[in-house]
């Protein structure tokens, strides 16, 4: 696996991939906060120390963003969860997969969640693959339970393993074509030396595998492979590219 890339690569990949694009005038990207809250305390997400409500997005509000994104963009991608869990939202009324459901019923191209898939059981995994749902990224960080246990901190790691697998196998019994699978590593000096033993299983058990760098999230999580004058460093376009309702109204 070779990592070394120079600004002209990163140049010409984030040009392949519609980055550098001018966004117009609505968003590409749109993530939704449709569950405030997390069931993990990861080491490398700032979560832990937020101070804002716990709470769900309205009925209401949701259905008013969809039909705005469905009239002005259905293109955009749509997370319907920003810093939150979508499965916490799996018994409630309408849940994740109702969101979902709307969602494509309204004709957006792109609805995408990202999970610690903890609580996404065969059934979670079932509603997810009739929904219609375009892809799923799943945070998993590890390749043994000792890492995942340091990193994913609240986390079951086998019984997420499970979850993941069933999810694959599901889709393939179904012969369904979506969600696309990913799993995501985010490389950090704890779980360096498990990413090639990752990206080796995963990628047989038929996963996307997406491997990427620390964060910061502004300054609130020690990120030491951010330095100033990296040149390998990406430019962050989110600011120019995407926007993100935060708006919680129900306990
Ligand atoms: S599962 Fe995601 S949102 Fe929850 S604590 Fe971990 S990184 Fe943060």
């Amino acid at each position: 696996m070779n990592d070394q890339t120079g600004p002209e690569d990163i140049r010409n990949k984030q040009h392949r991939q519609g980055r550098l694009a001018d966004s117009g005038d609505f968003p590409k990207v749109i993530l939704l906060d449709t569950v405030s809250f997390c069931n993990l305390r990861c080491s490398m997400c700032f979560h832990k120390d937020m101070k804002r409500q716990r709470g769900f997005m309205s009925e209401a509000l949701y259905a008013k963003i969809i039909a705005e994104v469905a009239q002005r963009n259905p293109r955009a991608r749509v997370w319907l969860v920003f810093f939150g869990e979508p499965f916490l939202l799996k018994n409630r009324k309408p849940s994740i997969f109702d969101m979902i459901s709307h969602a494509k019923q309204q004709g957006l191209e792109d609805v995408v969640l990202n999970s610690n898939a903890n609580l996404m059981d065969e059934a979670a995994s079932r509603s997810l693959i009739q929904s219609g749902l375009d892809a799923i990224y799943i945070g998993l960080d590890a390749f043994s339970p000792e890492v995942y246990a340091k990193i994913r901190i609240g986390g079951d790691y086998a019984r997420t393993v499970a979850n993941v697998r069933a999810l694959l196998r599901l889709k393939a019994e179904c012969g369904a074509q979506k969600p696309a699978v990913y799993v995501q590593f985010v490389e950090m000096d704890a779980n360096a030396h498990e990413k090639e033993a990752f990206v080796e299983f995963w990628q047989r058990e038929g996963a996307n595998v997406k491997i990427r760098p620390k964060v910061s999230w502004a300054g609130m999580v020690e990120a030491p492979n951010l330095v100033l004058g990296n040149e390998a460093r990406w430019p962050c376009y989110w600011a120019m590219q995407e926007v993100v309702p935060l708006v919680v109204e129900s306990p």
